[in-house]
């Protein structure tokens, strides 16, 4: 029979990888929640219309990259493939958004039917953050300092930079778009294929093609600031000054204008170039617009969302996953004898005194050879040894697995006190 395979590009996260994985995570909820920022679930699953509506018709996410199937009752429904559609439609859903400001992050797999390669996978995972109701430069900034942090904490910082844009109000971009068409239309045969299929449904994102002759034209070509309206402009110089004041270094990047259709004024990203092709791990914006687009008030908001297996990339590459964390357990019981329902009494008495220690008790039998075999490879500094001597006085022996001690025969009592040092 043919093996079953797991699908191109969704991987299994194996035991080995969870370690760095959880370093990840955990530091992450630390960092978000020192800010105040509360989490929000959603589901995997949504009718398609949500990113249609939201991501545009015209982006490479909804024109080629969505999960999309019909499910029994012949609805359309998508893999979420990015988690801000979600987000807003969730908090309009539940009225959080009636009157008040949200600090929000979110975590979990994504899909989009990409052409799998290092840092770009079918199945991969977000964190991201949205924040509602605040209009000024001054959130924005807290995005940066928020990441800015989280930077140092995993030890990347000196991998990572920031690079910073303002795409203006979508009345400016679109002002912007008809001269950067009229200069493009011009050179037309100069232009990659994409790119001239992208001049009618999408030119702004010409601007963040790889080809070098498309490059080549748009050094010349109408730029983006030139047509920036004076609050866009007033709101960037004040978001570069806080960051200024912060200490935090930024590169203005004019031709940065993100893949979706909802943003608006601030765009970054965060990019390393230790990676290869696939080096932005942070990317976010401003999309002041989105949620009236999608029905609901007007909502000014901002967020952003890093790729996670683009992270775990860099601190593999880095080394700076702390070591020790990949370490099973502390503790070992070995039960030598009709002893189970002691040597696990012994083992539960530990877990509840001492929590901060990770115990596993033998099973599937064995001489003592073997069981003492496995404490060994457990990686534990300690063996819990139960004979029926020690079952029958209500004692246990500890042996010293990494230090050249004696083994000792303690009461149930003193052997917790004894591993508490
Ligand atoms: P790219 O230009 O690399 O395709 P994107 O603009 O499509 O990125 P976003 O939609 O902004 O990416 O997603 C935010 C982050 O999620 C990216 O910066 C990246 O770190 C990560 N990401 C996006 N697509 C993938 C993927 N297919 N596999 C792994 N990580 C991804
Ligand atoms: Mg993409």
């Amino acid at each position: 029979m043919k093996k079953l395979q797991a699908i191109r590009g969704m991987n299994d996260l194996l035991p080995g990888d969870s370690p760095a994985w959880q370093y990840l995570e955990s530091t992450v909820a630390d960092v978000v929640q020192s800010y105040g920022y509360q989490e929000i679930r959603f589901p995997i699953l949504e009718q398609t219309e949500l990113f249609k509506r939201s991501i545009g018709e015209v982006t490479d996410i909804v024109e080629k990259e969505m999960y999309t199937f019909n499910d029994r009752n012949n609805e359309s429904l998508t893999m979420r493939p990015e988690g801000t559609a979600c987000c807003v439609r969730a908090c309009e859903q539940h009225g959080l958004l009636y009157n008040q400001t949200q600090r929000l992050w979110y975590q979990g797999p994504m899909f989009r039917y990409e052409r799998p390669q290092k840092g770009r996978l079918r199945q991969f995972h977000q964190i991201g953050i949205e924040t509602f109701g605040m209009d000024g430069p001054d959130i924005d900034a807290e995005l940066l300092f928020m990441t800015a942090r989280l930077w140092k904490e995993l030890g990347i910082a000196d991998a990572v930079t920031l690079q910073l844009n303002t795409l203006g109000t979508s009345e400016s971009r679109a002002d912007y778009r008809s001269a950067l068409v009229e200069y493009l239309a011009a050179r037309k045969d100069q232009l990659d294929e994409d790119s001239q299929r992208r001049l009618d449904s999408n030119p702004l994102r010409i601007l963040d093609s790889k080809d070098p002759n498309t490059q080549a034209l748009l050094n010349d070509a109408p730029a983006l600031h030139d047509h920036l309206d004076e609050a866009s402009r007033a709101h960037f110089d004040q978001l570069k000054a806080l960051l200024d004041a912060a200490g935090i270094a930024y590169e203005v990047n004019p031709r940065l204008v993100r893949g979706l259709d909802y943003y608006s004024k601030t765009v970054f990203e965060w990019v390393t170039t230790k990676l290869g092709a696939q080096g932005t791990v942070c990317a976010g914006g401003r999309y002041d617009g989105l949620v009236e687009q999608m029905g609901g008030r007007p909502t000014p908001a901002v967020g952003f969302a890093m790729g996670v297996e683009r992270l775990i990339l860099l601190l593999q590459e880095l080394d700076v996953i702390p070591e020790g964390l990949s370490q099973s357990v502390d503790v070992y019981v070995v039960a030598m004898g009709d002893v189970q329902a002691q040597a696990f009494s012994v083992a539960e008495q530990v877990r509840s005194a001492l929590p901060h220690l990770r115990v596993m008790n033998h099973c599937g039998g064995g001489n003592f050879k073997k069981q003492m075999k496995k404490a060994d490879a457990s990686g534990a500094d300690f063996a819990i040894i139960i004979g029926e001597d020690e079952a029958a006085k209500g004692q246990a022996t500890v042996k010293f697995l990494r230090d050249d001690k004696p083994q000792q025969t303690l009461a149930v009592e003193e052997l917790l006190s004894a591993l508490q040092d």
